[in-house]
C-alpha cells in the first residue's frame, strides 16, 4: 500500500516501523474473518483492514483523530488473530500500538473515560490498591446501577472478583538448583497467588528455584495497552534494573501469559533510546513463558478429567507458542478436549472486558458455548485474565495448578465441587 509520510515524521522509529508495515499491506482481507470484533459487527471498520486504513490516514495526517476513528481503535481487543492469519507479514501490534500512543496524546477523551482510564492504571497494576478497590467494590455493587455506563461495569466486574491477601508460597531453594527470575506481576498477585505457588513446585520439581525480581511490579501491559507510554516505560525500567542486579539467572518467568508477550517486546517498547533499548534487549532475551521452562512429566497420581482449554490470544498469537500446554496435560494424564472456534479471543484482552462490556460480554458468552460443546469436567488456560474473565459456571483453573496437583500438589481448590475428582 503506498504511503505518505514526511521525512521528518519517518525520523520517529515508531512511526517508521509503522509505515514499513502500513507498505506490507495488500488489502487482501484474508484476517477479516478471523478478527473477534468484526465476527461480531460486520462492519469493516471493526476488522483488521478496516482499521489499518484507519490508523494510516490518522498517523499521515499527525491530526487530531475523529471520535470515529478512536471508537473503531478503541474497539481492537489486540488480540493479534490477524497477524496469525495475514499472509503478507503485516506486525499489526506495531500499528495498534504506535496508534493508540499517537491517541493518548492527541485526543482528548470525555472526562468520565479518562478517570476509568486513569483508574485502571494506577488500580490494576497495584496489586494492594487493587485488593483494597475490589473489597470496595462488593460493598459498593447494590448501589452500581446509580454509576454511569462503564463505571457501573467497572463496579460490578470488581464485586465479582475474589481478592486474595495470602502471600505466595516461599519454598527453600535446594543449593544446587538452576535460578528463574520470578516477576511478581500485579492483578494475578492480587486474585490468585496460588498459581505462582503451583508452578513453584513445578519448576522445583525440575531443578529450578524462583527468585523474586526485587522492585519490580506490574510488567506495564496494562498502561500500554491503554496508550499511556509513559507509565509503560517507567514499569519496565523497574522490572528491568531489578534483573540486572541479580547477576545470572537462566530465565525471566511471569505465569501470565499476556504480561510474558509484553516482556518479550520491551525492545520495541523503547525503539530509537540509546540508553534502554540495549538493557531491554539483554532482558527480553531471558525472558521464558511457563510453557517453555516447564517440561512433560508422567502423573504421580493421574485424574482422567475432561480438560477443555482454552488457549490465551497472547499465546498463541503474541508469542506464538502452539501445543505446548495440550502437551503437559496429556503427558499428566488429562483428557484435553478441542475448544471450538479456538483462535477466536475470549473477550478478557487486559482491560477490554471494563472499556468494552457489551463486545466483551459477547465475546464471553461465545467462547463459553463453544467449551460447552465438548462437555468438559474443567477449563484449564494460562492467563490470569481469561481466567477470571471465563469464571463463575463450569470450574477453571490455571494449566499450572492441574500439573501440580497431577505431580502429587495440593488439589486445586476450584476442583472440590467436581466429585469424582
Ligand atoms: S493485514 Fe495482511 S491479511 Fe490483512 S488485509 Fe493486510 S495484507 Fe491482507
Ligand atoms: S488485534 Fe484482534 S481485534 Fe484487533 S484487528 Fe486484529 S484480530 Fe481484530
Amino acid at each position: 500500500m503506498r504511503t505518505n509520510f514526511s521525512p521528518a515524521q519517518l525520523a520517529d522509529p515508531h512511526l517508521a516501523d509503522a509505515e514499513k508495515n502500513l507498505r506490507a499491506c495488500v488489502h487482501c482481507g484474508i484476517c477479516t474473518a478471523t478478527c473477534p470484533t468484526y465476527v461480531l459487527t460486520g462492519d469493516e471498520r471493526d476488522g483488521p483492514r478496516g482499521r489499518i486504513v484507519l490508523m494510516q490516514n490518522m498517523l499521515e495526517a499527525d491530526a487530531v483523530p475523529s471520535p470515529e476513528t478512536v471508537r473503531h481503535l478503541d474497539r481492537c481487543l489486540s488480540c493479534l488473530g490477524c497477524r496469525t492469519a495475514c499472509p503478507s507479514g503485516v506486525n499489526y501490534p506495531r500499528l495498534i500500538d504506535t496508534a493508540r500512543a499517537h491517541i493518548e496524546t492527541q485526543y482528548r477523551r470525555p472526562i468520565g473515560e479518562r478517570l476509568l482510564r486513569w483508574l485502571i492504571a494506577q488500580v490494576l497494576t497495584r496489586p494492594d490498591v487493587a485488593r483494597m478497590m475490589l473489597r470496595l467494590a462488593k460493598r459498593v455493587s447494590p448501589l452500581s446501577f446509580l454509576l454511569p455506563g462503564r463505571l457501573r461495569a467497572m463496579a460490578r466486574k470488581g464485586a465479582s472478583l475474589r481478592p486474595s491477601s495470602r502471600a505466595p508460597l516461599a519454598l527453600a531453594p535446594a543449593p544446587e538448583a538452576k535460578r528463574i527470575a520470578l516477576m511478581p506481576g500485579c492483578v494475578q498477585k492480587a486474585l490468585a497467588p496460588q498459581i505462582d505457588d503451583a508452578v513453584a513446585r513445578l519448576l522445583a520439581r525440575r531443578g529450578f528455584a524462583l527468585m523474586p525480581v526485587e522492585g519490580a511490579g506490574c510488567c506495564g501491559s496494562l498502561s500500554h495497552h491503554l496508550g499511556r507510554e509513559g507509565e509503560a516505560k517507567a514499569w519496565a525500567k523497574r522490572a528491568i534494573a531489578g534483573f540486572e542486579c541479580m547477576g545470572d539467572v537462566e530465565a525471566v518467568l511471569i505465569s501470565a501469559t499476556g504480561c510474558s508477550a509484553h516482556l518479550k517486546d520491551l525492545p520495541n517498547l523503547f525503539a530509537g533510546d540509546p540508553a534502554w533499548q540495549p538493557r531491554a534487549k539483554r532482558f527480553a532475551a531471558k525472558v521464558k513463558d511457563f510453557a517453555e521452562l516447564v517440561s512433560p512429566r508422567g502423573a504421580q497420581r493421574p485424574h482422567r478429567l475432561r480438560v477443555a482449554y482454552h488457549a490465551p490470544c497472547s499465546l498463541q498469537h503474541g508469542l506464538r507458542i502452539s501445543g505446548a500446554n495440550e502437551t503437559l496435560l496429556t503427558a499428566a494424564g488429562f483428557d484435553v478436549l478441542a475448544v471450538p472456534e479456538g483462535h477466536l479471543c475470549c473477550g478478557s484482552a487486559g482491560s477490554y472486558s471494563i472499556l468494552q462490556p457489551d463486545l466483551s460480554s459477547a465475546l464471553r458468552d461465545r467462547k463459553l458455548a463453544n467449551i460447552a460443546v465438548t462437555e468438559p469436567d474443567v477449563i484449564a488456560t494460562a492467563n490470569i485474565g481469561c481466567l477470571e474473565h471465563l469464571s463463575g459456571g463450569t470450574p477453571i483453573v490455571h494449566v499450572a495448578e492441574l500439573l501440580d496437583w497431577a505431580e502429587g500438589g495440593p488439589k486445586p481448590a476450584t476442583l472440590h465441587q467436581i466429585a469424582r475428582a
